[in-house]
């Protein structure tokens, strides 16, 4: 073999190497392809049953379409959250469907541990204070925009008389006409965004009220109330006022919903909230505590006062006759016990609410529908 055919043979063997491993390059090109193209329609037929099964979640419990729901739909469905899973799975082995405030319910306890109250109202004094700063600059920016506009606009006047003579003057009042116009620009953008501070700043006030406040029933919360202790227990210091503190809880409410329904149980607790809300003023808060539990602060009321004037809501509320709208049947009576404490009997507030609560407590355990106070059982 001379050196021409051996070179020959050599390339030879290498073009079919080539063309070998270009088969090969371009079937396993083509299968890698292929398997992408599986992978991909299989989570398409994946995310399409998803969304199946969401949207049957959602109609089967006359769910509104919000975000909320779809995210517990999908929290419930795909396990993602195993905390919401749990609890909707127990509401629904409970009562066999969800509705709308029980889902928000569930979404809020779910991320009530995530926001503090401090943390919360350190997040929103922090966008308050920064919204203000902003509008503040706005404000100074645009009225110095303002004035320099107005500046400029005065030096084109003083000019325009020279410029048909002077083409270079008539370059300057051009040059600075062109300034002007660019001034009320920049005018404008800054109160197009000063107007979107204070859109800013009146949703930032809609977050803070949304943050504090039960939805249902329209009181402040647990969250607002614990804040608002604070500063009762400051202001009853100051002042050498006497406070107290009154648990009220719902009797047998669990009845109530699993003979008339999870909607008619809602509306008993917005009566029993609006009662409360009667005897609610300057010095006295009344809060939903959580479920068909509230609880109320009195400022310059000793305990004894207070159990009287929680006492006298309980009769109001155990003498109606309330009638379950949906079947216009009359419902069993209605009531709530009570337990009242004196908050400063107690070293911490804290300790204060337990004593109220285990005055509640005792008022159920001797037959519920009445009042105790801390001290009577102490
Ligand atoms: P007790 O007299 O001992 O307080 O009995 P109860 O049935 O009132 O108390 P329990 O704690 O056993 O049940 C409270 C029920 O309140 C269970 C829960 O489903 C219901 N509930 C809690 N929050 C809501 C709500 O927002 N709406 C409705 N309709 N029910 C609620
Ligand atoms: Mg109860
Ligand atoms: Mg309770």
């Amino acid at each position: 073999m001379n050196a021409q055919t051996g070179l020959t043979t050599r390339i030879a063997r290498w073009a079919n190497r080539r063309s070998l491993s270009e088969s090969d390059t371009s079937t396993a090109a083509v299968s890698e392809r292929e398997a992408t193209r599986n992978r991909s329609s299989r989570e398409i037929d994946r995310r399409r049953a998803l969304y199946d099964d969401i949207g049957e979640f959602l109609f089967n419990n006359d769910l509104d379409l919000t975000v909320v729901n779809f995210g517990l739909a999908y929290d419930y469905l795909t396990g993602n959250d195993h905390q919401i899973e749990k609890a909707v799975r127990a509401i629904l082995a409970d009562q066999g469907r969800i509705t709308n405030s029980v889902a928000e319910q569930i979404i809020a306890e779910r991320h009530s541990k995530d926001v503090s109250v401090e943390s919360l109202s350190t997040m929103l004094n922090t966008v308050e204070e920064n919204l203000n700063h902003f509008s503040k600059l706005a404000t100074e920016s645009s009225s110095s925009a303002s004035d320099y506009g107005a500046a400029l606009q005065e030096q084109v006047q003083g000019m325009d008389s020279k410029a048909e003579s002077e083409p270079l003057v008539s370059t300057l009042v051009n040059l600075t006409r062109s300034m002007v116009e660019k001034s009320r620009q920049i005018e404008n953008e800054m109160r197009a965004s000063q107007k979107k501070t204070r859109e800013l700043q009146h949703s930032l006030e809609r977050a803070r009220k949304a943050a504090e406040h039960d939805h249902l029933t329209g009181l402040p919360n647990r969250r607002a109330f614990e804040a608002r202790l604070n500063e009762e227990v400051a202001a009853a210091m100051e002042n050498g006022e006497a406070l107290s503190v009154a648990f009220c809880d719902i009797d047998h409410f669990k009845h109530v919903n699993d003979e008339h329904g999870h909607d008619t149980g809602d509306r008993v607790l917005k009566f029993v909230g609006s009662l409360l809300t009667k005897i609610s003023g300057e010095k006295c808060h009344v809060a939903r505590h959580g479920g068909e539990e509230f609880v109320l602060l009195f400022r310059g009321k000793t305990v004894g006062e207070a159990c009287d004037i929680v006492d006298h809501t309980r009769q109001d509320l155990a003498s109606r006759n309330l009638v379950d709208r949906n079947t216009g049947e009359r419902m069993k009576q209605v009531s709530f016990s009570g337990g009242v404490a004196d908050v400063f009997a107690y070293a911490d507030p804290r300790e204060a609410l337990k004593a109220a609560d285990r005055a509640l407590y005792l008022a159920k355990e001797h037959g519920r529908n009445r009042v105790y106070m801390a001290a009577e059982v102490a």
